[in-house]
């Protein structure tokens, strides 16, 4: 399987796309309600539709809730060996806002995480999974965390990575055995556990790489946002990119039956610049052109309907 297309737009013969079903995460027998119906022609399977921040075009799969449990997610969806050649081509166009995300992303792990973690900092360890062009491992070095590490699938992305931490990325799509056995005190990621197909796997890959009292921070839309009862299926959290859809109960419930001891689940405000939120909003992107620069660099702080999660790996093993 190829991917045919230029540099910048490569696309999946739309013949060759094969979808498979989802499953509940967490019910056997799940009681699958239909909530939107799957707006997407299979020729939205590009590169460009699987790139970070990306202009929407509110492409979705079939969106369906489980009534047992509450769980949002796609269904059916792209297999994994091709949603992983389009996350490979994906592109690298976030520059602008790139810093903006660094700094709550650190915020976070400043305030939610390094409280949990005991002894000095230089000493320790952190993982970020899906670290685009390393930006936010830039700012980690920053806290003189001095053993930081990135995976990340997108070549244009790694290409794209400053000299800082170049060296500290692993272009590749996330794997346990990419590790050879290191632990990390600390992994971070964000905006990746609505994109990926098997969520139960990641937490425990995420788990299997963790030192005993070490610390997993995830971020994702949160499906009981504000913005999604409003907009409904024109919000961006029903997207093509995204697999299984998170509130706080079901994040929160993930990470327990993972194993991790739950320390918060909660929203958290994301600063922007006005330009940024507007293309994010469907009615009015096209808008935002005619705006001055001056307006649309304003850094503005919203709660966006964004959630993170900090879960604690147990020191010893519990044993039934
Ligand atoms: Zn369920």
């Amino acid at each position: 399987m190829e991917l045919q297309g230029t540099d910048t737009n490569y696309s999946m013969n739309s013949t060759d796309i094969t979808f498979v079903e989802t499953k509940c995460l967490f019910c056997a027998e799940s009681s699958d309600k239909l909530l939107y119906p799957m707006k997407l022609e299979k020729t939205d399977f590009n590169a460009y539709a699987f790139s970070a921040r990306r202009k929407r075009k509110r492409e979705h799969y079939r969106i369906l809730v489980c009534e047992k449990c509450g769980l949002v997610r796609s269904d059916p969806v792209i297999e994994k060996e091709q949603l992983d050649l389009l996350y490979g081509e994906s592109q690298f166009i976030y520059s602008e806002e790139a810093p903006f995300a660094a700094e709550t992303y650190l915020q976070l792990l400043q305030e939610k995480v390094i409280p949990y973690i005991e002894g000095d900092l230089k000493n320790k360890t952190l993982l970020e999974i899906g670290c685009g062009n390393g930006f936010f491992l830039e700012n980690a070095l920053e806290l003189e965390i001095n053993d930081v590490t990135g995976i990340e699938p997108s070549r244009s992305c790694y290409e794209n990575a400053s000299g800082k931490v170049k060296k500290n990325i692993i272009n590749d799509v996330f794997r346990v055995e990419t590790f050879q056995g290191k632990k990390f005190d600390m992994i971070c990621s964000f905006h990746v556990l609505d994109h990926v197909p098997d969520p139960k796997q990641t937490l425990a890959d995420v788990m299997e790489l963790l030192s005993p009292g070490g610390c997993v921070l995830l971020a994702c839309h949160d499906v009981e946002s504000w913005s999604v009862k409003l907009m409904k299926d024109h919000t961006p959290i029903f997207d093509i990119e995204h697999i299984y859809l998170f509130s706080k109960n079901t994040l929160s419930r993930l990470m327990s039956e993972a194993g991790f001891e739950v320390v918060e689940v909660s929203s958290y405000t994301n600063t922007y610049p006005l330009g940024y939120w507007l293309r994010m909003m469907p009615v009015v992107s096209g808008l935002v052109q005619f705006l001055p620069k001056s307006l649309k660099n304003i850094p503005l702080p919203v709660k966006a309907g964004n959630i993170y999660a900090v879960g604690k790996k147990p020191c010893r093993r519990k044993y039934s």
